[in-house]
């Protein structure tokens, strides 16, 4: 049998990501304190890659060489396996970072890396009066995971997406794309690193999108368990209905299994109470989601990504 949790990077793909990256490039590390969960076994490598190209270098050679990746944004949307991640773990920062905003014939125009936070986005945009701006306040994503998540609330990112450009294994220099947004998904491919984005919202009184903003936030504050690490709500609301309802009818709010908790604030946040492996989480979500199915008919799928090895 092959044992999954074996690291698939032998030593000549470890120094040429090491020759690429130097320091930036770390091996057998746990992802935990890279996901808001805080839970994560170990990634083969973890690759900082600070410009447009590094990254086309390192998706260069992973295609080359056929090792397997995954992106990570804020890691506020990953269950991470307790196995970690086998292959490297790409992460986005320096020329990735940056966001610029600016008024443009009545719209307010956002330019951003795909590591910029959207926490900052979402402040500077509305420092500037873009409208609609305050439906994507309070995700702590980064830009390339909203992206790829198409997040938001009632109004999500993909609806305010004027350019969207990837950088590929295949076609590893930057390149604009026109992917389709759904509820939480995009047609954005699947092996699609989201480079930068270009925002368009419309122009209106930043007096009023700031105050709007600061409402949503403190309405998060007053609804969400924000004191304990989560990974925001875990299933998708199925058509017509709140998956966090559903959870919360059945009795489900404070169970517990291991470290995980479903909140007792909101239903549809699974918490980390504290030592709480993926395992658990998995576990609770299995349950939580069988229960609803036995009682309501309705199958919930997982807003939340797995990714990695789950032991
Ligand atoms: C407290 C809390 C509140 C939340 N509230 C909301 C909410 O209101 N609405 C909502 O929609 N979500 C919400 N979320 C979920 C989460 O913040 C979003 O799904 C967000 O889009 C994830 O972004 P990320 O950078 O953390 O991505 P990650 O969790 O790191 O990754 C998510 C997926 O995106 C992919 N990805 C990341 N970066 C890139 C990139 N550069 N290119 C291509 N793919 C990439 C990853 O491979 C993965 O498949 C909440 C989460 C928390 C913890």
């Amino acid at each position: 049998m092959v044992d999954v949790l074996q690291s698939v990077l032998d030593p000549t793909a470890r120094a040429a990501l090491r020759e690429t990256l130097g320091e930036r490039a770390r091996f057998d590390e746990p992802l935990g304190p890279y996901a808001s969960w805080k839970i994560g076994g170990p990634a083969d490598a973890i690759a900082d890659i600070e410009t447009t190209q590094e990254l086309a270098d390192v998706l260069g050679l992973t295609h080359k060489r056929k090792i397997p990746w995954f992106v990570l944004g804020s890691g506020s949307n990953l269950l991470i396996g307790d196995g970690g991640i086998r292959g490297i773990v790409l992460r986005l920062a320096g020329e990735f970072a940056f966001i610029k905003v600016e008024e443009e014939e009545g719209m307010v125009v956002v330019r951003a890396g795909a590591s910029a936070s959207m926490a900052l986005l979402t402040t500077q945009a509305a420092s500037h009066g873009a409208v609609g701006v305050d439906s994507l306040a309070g995700i702590p994503g980064s830009v390339g995971g909203v992206l790829r998540m198409n997040a938001g609330t009632d109004r999500e990112i993909g609806e305010f997406v004027r350019e969207a450009w990837v950088q590929t294994p295949s076609k590893p220099q930057p390149h604009a794309v026109t992917p389709q947004y759904f509820y939480r998904h995009t047609t954005l491919a699947h092996d699609a690193v989201v480079a930068r984005v270009v925002l368009a919202f419309e122009r209106g009184d930043p007096h009023a999108v700031r105050a709007q903003m600061q409402r949503r936030l403190v309405r998060r504050k007053e609804t969400q368990p924000l004191q304990f690490p989560n990974a925001g709500s875990c299933f998708r609301n199925p058509p017509g209905d709140k998956a966090g309802r559903l959870i919360e009818e059945i009795g489900a709010k404070g169970r517990r299994i291991g470290g995980a908790e479903v909140s007792p604030l909101h239903a549809n946040f699974i918490v980390n109470r504290g030592g709480a492996t993926a395992s658990d989480v998995a576990s609770l979500l299995a349950e939580v989601r069988r229960e609803v199915a036995e009682r309501f008919g309705v199958e919930l799928e997982l807003e939340v990504h797995f990714v990695g090895v789950f032991t």
